[in-house]
């Protein structure tokens, strides 16, 4: 088993110091004065047939990842290895090729959803990009993905605004998987449902993992929700990774202060059970300027001088193999300080 909870030894999507940077402009001549450091330096691995929870809270650079990494928004550094291959370097026709393989589902199925095109259209888009069906074919692939995704072969002639919330996502969903893709980023995707419809799509997507043998990067704010859906799990804070493991260890014996105070607050199912809740002060900081040293140390209640001087590395947790914490109050952690 590897470091960060991981089972396997080759990778599927293996991202390497990335960091996305967006120039802030001001001034007559709108010239670059600083960056947003969306994703500042970041490292990890997805395996296949896993479900890797990616959770933060808003504006921790989750999403921009999430691109960064299908080269929707290309990185600003790093690498992006996809089976392998960094991204980078692919031509035209590789690109293409990985296009196919890599799908993603955004938060709002009706905004990424083409209001005037009925949704067998939108289905079969995918498969006339990437020449993967004939005019003929396509209606029966389009009848079986509505299936599988539980809507009827009659919706295809309907339009996107004649769907509920729960139903347009199941459209993104056979969207995404007309392709037979192996790796799908799911960016939020039941954030804006309600709480019964949230878990009819986290099962679809259980479901569907498993029949076509899929691979989830599964983007979330929602603690609940990434603990539901999740093999592993990635806590981000200011752009970077602050703590990755296994499920289990990361909700049962969180290490970084971040994740024990994000998990504290996690509503429980039972009302008999309660939480110490760990209340944090002041505010998430700007990625345009953020904390030297860790941070998160003006927010830590247990940040030492050292903090505030020397960040962290994501160093492997005493006595596991399954978990890693970038938090200088890791036994250990000296082992892995970086300036
Ligand atoms: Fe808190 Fe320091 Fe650990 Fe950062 S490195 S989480 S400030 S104790």
């Amino acid at each position: 088993m590897n470091t960060d909870g991981s089972q396997q030894q080759n990778p599927l999507v293996k991202v390497s110091n990335v960091t996305k940077y967006f120039p802030v402009r001001s001034g007559v001549f709108r010239r670059t004065t600083d960056f947003v450091k969306a994703v500042d330096g970041v490292d990890f691995d997805v395996y296949t047939g896993e479900t890797l929870g990616l959770v933060g809270e808003s504006g921790c650079g989750k999403s921009t990842l999430g691109r960064a990494m299908m080269y929707l928004d290309p990185p600003t550094s790093g690498t992006v290895d996809y089976d392998g291959h960094n991204i980078a370097e692919m031509d035209k026709h590789e690109l293409k090729a990985l296009r196919r393989k890599i799908q993603i589902m955004f938060q709002d199925p009706f905004s990424s959803l083409n209001p005037r095109m009925p949704v067998g259209e939108t289905i079969s888009e995918g498969l006339i990009v990437h020449k993967l069906a004939g005019i003929k074919q396509r209606k029966g692939i389009v009848t079986e993905m509505l299936q599988k995704v539980g809507l009827h072969e009659n919706h295809a002639i309907r339009y996107p605004h004649e769907f509920s919330g729960g139903q347009r996502q199941r459209i993104g969903i056979a969207r995404a998987l007309v392709t037979e893709p192996s790796f799908l980023v799911c960016d939020e995707p039941v954030s804006a449902l309600d709480v019964s419809i949230q878990s009819q799509i986290l099962n679809l997507l259980t479901e569907l993992k498993e029949e076509y043998q899929l691979t989830y990067l599964f983007i979330s704010h929602d603690l609940s929700v990434v603990e539901h859906i999740s093999d592993r799990v990635a806590v981000m804070y200011v752009g970077k990774i602050v703590e990755i493991g296994d499920r289990k260890e990361i909700f049962e014996n969180p290490r970084h202060p971040y994740t024990q105070a994000l998990i504290s607050a996690a509503p429980i199912a039972d009302p008999r059970k309660k939480r110490n809740v760990i209340l944090l002060e002041g505010d998430v900081p700007s990625p345009i300027n953020p904390p030297s040293g860790c941070s998160f140390h003006p927010r830590c209640p247990i940040a030492e001088d050292i903090c505030k001087e020397v960040t962290p590395k994501l160093i492997n947790v005493e006595g596991t193999t399954v978990h890693r914490a970038a938090c200088h109050m890791v036994p250990g952690a000296e082992v892995g300080l970086a300036l």
